[in-house]
């Protein structure tokens, strides 16, 4: 292969996948490689699996497929999550040449340059895995994303040290470890840099941030103290929080939420089960007393504040009763909108050996039911805050000849398409909610756009 060569990624999963192929592709541009979009031809094809995605090996085929649709003598190269759980099934999917585990992913173009130099003998030995034990993975790599959209996901803690009874995360991602608070603010100054207005704090358990590498388990610092520090970087318009774990979610945190001059008061807060049985059975590490404290919390102090919640519905043992429970917990709730999960087995897990399964019917009636109760509540919530002033940052798609955005309180907006609002923050006043239930406005600040 001689001249520029292309490179093309896909990733599946979380916020945190995505920060990472950012990554890997910077590393692949540095070495003077060429990035293009998926579908285009190219020599390479780089895919982030994920391992909790449904279905995710039937989705790895599908876009290994679609990759050598468009050049049958590509590369195939797969990282991530389920590349580390399942290295030698996703090796054995047909033209794949390099399956790289959680620690040897960020070194993807050191193996491709060998494997490039003896093209020859990977034809006939099929693909290559490099992959590790997961207790290997102490060390930690920063990531960040740039480019690809609107805000910029900024990977500030890695692994996770809890054993909730259905998670393959820690699996396939190790213990708890974060970056240092230098290297977080320098990510963070180097992307306001780049012009980007708002960054998500992301990780997989980033409530625990301040754990050091090699299983050093004291907290150097903490999520509370790099809130703080983040919040005087100059040049940072916003910060979201991706998702934090309730009894990680401090009351000193949520009050310096409520007055920082950058978080948005928006939180993503895992639930999983309003029955404290099913808490218990899925080794969580609170009840469901502790959750309504946080949401009222943040109500008292973030009367406008989003709240997301996640949620679990079909967990072995998961009667009737239970789920009416979580229904009803829910329903009481001043939250936002749900994310909701229809529990599936997972190898290697407490739970997938539980008594009590429940057949897959009733995990999908129960699923239905609190998605209908997800889009009441979102509904509810905008409704809430049509005739409230608000700050918007605009996407850069446009979409059927609408631009669209969102508040700092993750009310999602539209408005015709105006190329000049791509990327600007503007004040505006919620007016109204579409018949696709996004909102409407009018401009305050800016008479420019009105
Ligand atoms: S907190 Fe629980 S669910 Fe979340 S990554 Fe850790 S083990 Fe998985």
């Amino acid at each position: 292969m001689n001249g520029t060569k292309k490179v093309a990624f896909y990733t599946l999963g979380c916020k945190l996948n995505f920060s990472e192929t950012s990554t890997i592709a910077r590393s692949f541009t540095e070495e003077g490689f060429h990035r293009v979009d998926f579908s285009e031809k190219a020599e390479i094809y780089v895919i982030n699996t994920c391992s909790v995605t449904e279905n995710a090996d039937k989705r790895f085929k599908t876009i290994v497929k679609r990759a050598l649709n468009v050049n049958p003598e590509a590369f195939v190269i797969a990282v991530g999550c389920y590349a580390q759980l399942k290295p030698h099934e996703l090796a054995a999917v047909d033209g794949v040449d390099l399956v790289l585990g959680a620690t040897e992913k960020f070194k993807v173009t050191s193996y491709l340059n060998d494997l490039l130099n003896n093209v020859n003998d990977t034809t006939t030995s099929g693909a290559v895995i490099h992959s590790c034990e997961i207790e290997e993975a102490d060390f930690y790599v920063g990531s960040y994303s740039i480019g690809d959209r609107t805000r910029a996901f900024l990977k500030v803690q890695d692994g996770c040290d809890y054993k909730c009874t259905y998670c393959t995360i820690p699996l396939a991602r190790g213990i708890s470890r974060s970056d240092t608070l230098e290297n977080v603010l320098q990510n963070a100054e180097e992307i306001s840099q780049k012009g980007i207005k708002e960054i998500v704090l992301t990780g997989v358990n980033i409530g625990d941030y301040g754990k050091g590498e090699f299983g050093n388990k004291s907290h150097e610092h903490t999520f509370f103290e790099l809130c703080k520090a983040l919040d005087k970087v100059d040049g940072i318009e916003r910060l979201r929080i991706s998702s934090i774990e309730p009894n990680l979610l401090k009351d000193e945190t949520i009050d310096f939420v409520a007055q920082s001059r950058t978080f948005v008061p928006h939180f993503h807060i895992p639930l999983q089960s309003g029955s404290n049985d099913l808490l218990k059975l899925m080794r969580r590490r609170y009840l469901r007393e502790l959750y309504l404290d946080r949401v009222h919390h943040i109500r008292r102090v973030m009367p406008d504040a989003c709240i997301g919640v996640d949620v679990i519905v079909g967990f072995p043992g998961e009667t009737e009763a239970h789920f009416l429970e979580t229904y009803h917990f829910l329903n009481e709730l001043d939250i936002s909108y749900l994310h909701v999960f229809t529990y599936s087995e997972r190898e290697n897990t407490a739970a997938a050996s539980m008594k009590g399964v429940v057949p897959l019917k009733v995990r999908n009636k129960r699923s239905k039911m609190l998605r209908g109760l997800s889009a009441k509540k979102r509904r509810a919530f905008y409704e809430n805050q049509v005739g409230t002033i608000r700050t918007v940052l605009f996407e850069g798609e446009n979409k059927e000849g609408y631009i669209h955005g969102f508040t700092e309180n993750y009310i999602k907006v539209k408005a015709p398409w105006n190329p000049a609002l791509v990327n600007t923050i503007q004040k505006v006043h919620l007016t109204s909610i579409d018949e696709d239930g996004l909102v409407r406005f009018e401009y305050v600040s800016n008479p420019a756009f009105a």
